[in-house]
């Protein structure tokens, strides 16, 4: 392709929404064997809600969401927005907001009333959160998380979890004080044209992967939905890039499509590393891409494009 028909395709792309930084990204992309994709946020929304809770010890719904949602304030994670949210209804239910705005501002004054004050907060990416609430450790996340502080997870607390992963909901695990206090169910929705692309992508020879730091049974329960059989579920935020790695070993094109501050290594190690437009900034300086619509049907506009451009001179 001249260069001019690479500065077209450029403008093309922008058009529609789909930011590429430079040449080589656009000409690489025609020829990518596997989309890799990770779960939260970029085949889901990304806005997940709660959809049951479990307590295990004697303190009742109220408390339990108070300790939750002091322990995630500070997080950034979609599963802790949704457990934020959630609390702030179960309290201040019948209160009907006027816009937007003011749904913001009323929870940030409510909120700074009513949660607790937390100590040496830390965020474990792929595991959940952890802080010190009245001086005793609180931690919100994953099996993994609880098992490495040594917390015993009951068979009852088991069986719960179980059920809810097999319905793709994701289970968040809460102890307190070294105790396994309770669980919430969360949901998070298919983007609408996740099956359609999935599908698309196969049409073009092309084979469509699921990476995730979640656990294996939800990760296999929504792959399914999406129509996606390659799954790689309880992967570590470092364990992203090296999937890339190990697929690109036979000179295989990788692209990769992600949202988030955890797929930020995996898109630079990509071949094609492609952001979703409403991602974290990291993920976006990461990526060869910005699919600025937060549709996924720009993965296939993206290939579309470079393919159109390079056909006629390969
Ligand atoms: P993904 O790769 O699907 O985007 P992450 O790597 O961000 O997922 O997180 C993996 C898992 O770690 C989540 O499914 C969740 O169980 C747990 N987790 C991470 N952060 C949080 C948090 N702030 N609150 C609760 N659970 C969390
Ligand atoms: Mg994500």
């Amino acid at each position: 392709a001249t260069p001019t028909a690479v500065m077209v395709a450029t403008g093309v792309g922008a058009n529609h929404g789909v930011l590429v930084k430079g040449g080589d990204a656009l000409e690489r992309a025609q020829n990518v064997k596997y989309v890799i994709f990770d779960k939260t946020g970029t085949l889901t929304q990304g806005k997940a809600t709660v959809t049951s809770t479990k307590i295990f010890s004697g303190i009742d719904l109220g408390e339990f969401l108070t300790l939750v949602a002091s322990a995630e304030a500070s997080s950034e994670h979609p599963l802790a927005k949704a457990i934020m949210d959630y609390a702030f209804h179960f309290h201040f239910f019948g209160k009907l907001p006027s816009s937007k705005d003011d749904i913001k501002k009323r929870k940030q004054e409510i909120f700074s009333q009513w949660l607790l004050e937390v100590a040496d907060f830390a965020a474990l990416p792929g595991k959940g959160v952890q802080c010190l609430i009245n001086g005793k450790k609180i931690l919100v996340g994953n099996r993994t998380l609880i098992t490495e502080n040594g917390i015993n997870i009951p068979e009852e607390a088991e069986s719960f979890l179980v059920d809810l992963e097999l319905n793709a909901k994701t289970g968040v695990l809460v102890a307190y004080d070294s105790e396994l206090i309770g669980l919430m169910g969360m949901t998070d929705p298919l983007k609408r044209e996740a099956v359609v692309v999935v599908e698309g992508l196969k049409k073009m020879g092309i084979y469509p992967v699921m990476v995730t730091g979640d656990n294996w049974r939800t990760a296999h329960a929504v792959a399914k939905e999406v129509g996606i059989e390659d799954v790689r579920a309880e992967v570590m935020p470092a364990g992203k890039a090296d999937i890339i790695r190990s697929l690109q070993k036979d000179g295989s094109v990788v692209a990769m499509v992600g949202d988030g501050i955890n797929d930020s290594p995996a898109l630079a190690a990509a071949d094609v590393g492609m952001a979703i437009g409403a991602g974290t900034d990291i993920a976006i300086e990461a990526a060869d891409y910005v699919l600025v619509r937060n549709n996924l049907e720009d993965v296939i506009t993206a290939i579309d494009l470079s393919r159109k451009t390079f056909s006629r001179i390969r």
